[in-house]
């Protein structure tokens, strides 16, 4: 347990939490809509520090980042905490849920890492962002021992502590629920313009890569999947866009993606974009490999969750010469 950042003293002994824009205000012995920040004695702690439910061993490909380290396997560790309440969150049980952890120090967490010949660690499964004083710590520890840190993340941070923390970030796959502002207050109780305004900045910092769950009659209309385009392109087409099948989890009962929905998405968003890839779903007439927009030379072969480099020479394509759009040092 660590005194958290981010916070200021109101009366009574009571907090505000300014780390993300819940801005959850906390009265003596409670605590914040993440579980993991809690108010003792007047003073926010951030309870969840170094308390890890999972730590495994995954391929990049898994996080989703297909354009980082292609076929490279990293540490991948989580929180048992989320600021946000997606109802059919695929993880509920380590997000949402109470769930044993065990204590791992920064410096031992990285030791594992190295011990496991991860190229870096992965902060994921939950949201590594209630995480903020132990990502910082840890990340400061393994970037200083030449290892990467990538954030799988719903981007629900406020600026000051995203600038604060985006010097120790390598890459990112971050979430977009959806591009209707309503879907976020009413379902997810998150905040979308704070997501969008978490992607614009990071892009200029760090490698970024976007999913979206497509949810049946949620956020899976023409209307919804074109302004996710449309912001994508925004911020450039080069961002590859994972586009993921929802099944029903936990709270949330409606069938899953069709096939047809994902064939839809995906064919507006390649008009559009250079990469665009579909997860949770095999499809024989969708590839998720990497081609060269340029030449269309294969770069990146993908089977299941791996990757292997083909058609990449000195970070170019071997077949034209463009420079590919994929961090490999
Ligand atoms: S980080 Fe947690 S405690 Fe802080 S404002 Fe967000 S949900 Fe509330």
């Amino acid at each position: 347990m660590k005194e958290a950042e981010y916070y200021e003293n109101l009366d009574n002994e009571r907090v505000r939490c300014k780390l993300c824009p819940i801005y959850c205000i906390i009265t003596p012995d409670k605590c914040g809509q993440c579980r993991g920040r809690k108010n003792i004695n007047g003073k926010l702690y951030a309870i969840n520090f170094g308390e890890t439910t999972s730590t495994a061993m995954d391929t990049i490909e898994k996080k989703p980042l297909y354009h980082f380290h292609p076929g490279k396997l990293i540490l991948s560790i989580s929180p048992n905490s989320c600021n946000i309440k997606c109802p059919w969150c695929q993880n509920a049980e380590i997000s949402q849920m109470e769930f044993s952890t065990r204590f791992v120090s920064p410096e031992d967490m990285v030791g594992i890492a190295i011990k496991n010949t991860s190229f870096g660690i992965a902060y994921t499964y939950t949201e590594p962002l209630t995480w903020f004083e132990y990502l910082k710590e840890t990340g400061r520890i393994a970037k200083d021992r030449g290892l990467k840190n990538v954030l799988v993340t719903n981007g629900m941070i406020n600026e000051q502590p995203l600038l604060d923390i985006l010097p120790l970030i390598d890459a990112m796959n971050i979430d977009i629920k959806s591009m209707n502002p309503d879907v976020y207050k009413r379902i997810v109780k998150g905040d979308l313009d704070t997501v969008l305004n978490t992607i614009r900045i990071s892009k200029k910092h760090c490698h970024i890569e976007i999913t979206n769950l497509l949810i049946p009659e949620l956020n899976d209309s023409k209307e919804d999947i074109s302004k996710l385009i449309d912001f994508v392109e925004d911020i450039g087409k080069d961002t590859p866009l994972h586009f993921s099948r929802y099944f029903p989890h936990y709270k949330w009962t409606a069938p899953s993606t069709p096939a047809s929905t994902i064939v839809m998405a995906y064919k507006m968003a390649k008009e559009r974009l250079h990469y665009v890839y579909v997860g949770n779903i095999f499809m024989q007439d969708i590839s998720n490999n990497t081609y060269c927009p340029d030449c269309n030379n294969l770069l990146v072969e993908r089977s299941f969750m791996s990757g292997r480099i083909v058609g990449v020479n000195d970070a170019k394509c071997s077949k034209c010469g463009r420079k590919v759009d994929i961090v490999m040092t």
